[in-house]
């Protein structure tokens, strides 16, 4: 059976004639980007469903990273998780940063804080920590040795958009909190970014910035970039908006379809729910531990001929691409879990229209391969 591919994701789009009155309006009214009525309207509306104070929308994610590293003027080396997307690490890169890459929780795919203090140096600056698959970071945690030490905290809330604890937005937590809305991503604006911050003055830095370091058609109060998001991805983010808790319902009920399913396969391992956390079922992530029957790679290959495009979020590590790999945190001895769960990890597809057949089949592949 070759029938359709179904990748890891898919994107959720509006009816096209709610977008194409949008465009009506953008070509009637001429005005493109730099900050327009759409991108105003998104901040304010963006803002209040995630529950924070101050949005500033970017082009991307990575740009939005960079530029939140540049508005707390961190330099010098900062403590990161080598298990994320290569983007995390870049943005340092970018920033002339040296990374320092401390492991993650052996029960979750985020930075240990238990690990923390013995890699901060005189030079440490900040902590750049990431919610994988949007599970959160012990904030409280990270928090307290940040106060103890003096460093910023910003977190890569990539996969996170939504998430709450406790009853509070994830993106309140740390100095700066960083979103992306790349297509891949639970909430996409085609593409696109943020940054949350707490305060007004912050803000507006980080809105001169993506603007060249303009604050003022004659004052330039620092080298910026230009980071906007258009008024496409700003009309579109609207619209959005509409459709995201009921996307997020439905992500929902795959992931637990999927637990349903997998339930008592031997050497198949997948993760619940956490207390007191709203979840966005961003990925569905499971480990192929080493009493299933084939490895990790060779799952991923009959998934894949069989036309279920599974990723392998996250390896290799970001430590192990030529451009980090000779630091002296890439040892592969200073990172054991996130090495070992590198090995084992598998996103499963998820996304709003996946269809319960086609869940159904990628699990009874999941089996057939699992006889002896
Ligand atoms: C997607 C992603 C980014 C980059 O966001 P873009 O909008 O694609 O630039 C950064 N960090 C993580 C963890 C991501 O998954």
């Amino acid at each position: 059976m070759k029938s359709k591919k179904i990748y890891v994701t898919r994107p959720s789009l509006p009816p096209l004639e709610e977008f194409l009155n949008y465009l009506e309006d953008i070509w009637e009214t001429k005005w493109l980007t730099n900050n327009g009525k759409y991108h105003r309207e998104f901040e304010e509306k963006l803002a209040e469903y995630l529950g924070v104070n101050f949005v500033s929308l970017f082009a991307n994610g990575t740009l939005a990273l960079i530029t939140a590293l540049q508005v707390l003027k961190i330099t010098g080396e900062v403590i990161t998780t080598p298990y994320s997307f290569v983007a995390t690490t870049h943005s340092l890169f970018w920033n002339s940063i040296k990374p320092v890459f401390v492991d993650i929780e052996e029960n979750s795919f985020n930075i240990d804080p238990e690990k923390i203090e013995s890699a901060i140096t005189p030079k440490t600056t900040a902590i750049l920590p990431v919610h994988v698959y949007g599970y959160p970071c012990n904030i409280e945690k990270i928090q307290e040795i940040a106060d103890i030490y003096g460093l910023k905290v910003i977190y890569d809330a990539a996969h996170a958009f939504g998430v709450k604890v406790k009853g509070h937005s994830i993106a309140e937590f740390g100095d700066l909190t960083v979103l992306s809305f790349h297509a891949t991503k639970v909430f996409t604006t085609f593409e696109g970014g943020a940054i949350i911050s707490h305060d007004e003055k912050i803000k507006k830095r980080i809105d001169f910035l993506k603007n060249f370091g303009f604050a003022g058609e004659t004052k330039v109060v620092q080298p910026g970039i230009n980071a906007k998001m258009n008024e496409f991805q700003a009309a579109l983010g609207l619209l959005q908006l509409k459709y995201i808790e009921d996307n997020i319902k439905k992500r929902k009920k795959i992931a637990n379809l999927y637990r349903k399913k997998l339930k008592g396969i031997r050497g198949i391992k997948y993760f619940e729910d956490k207390k007191d956390v709203k979840h966005n079922y961003s990925y569905f992530p499971i480990l192929v531990e080493e009493d299933y029957s084939i490895s990790r790679d060779e799952l991923y290959e009959r998934l894949k001929s069989n036309g279920f495009y599974v990723r392998r979020y996250f390896y290799p590590l970001i430590s192990e691409f030529s451009p980090y790999k000779s630091l002296p945190t890439s040892d592969r001895d200073n990172l054991k879990n996130a090495y070992e769960i590198s090995r084992k990890i598998l996103c499963l597809p998820i996304y709003p229209e996946l269809e319960e057949k086609e869940i159904e089949r990628v699990v009874e592949l999941i089996i057939l391969y699992n006889k002896r």
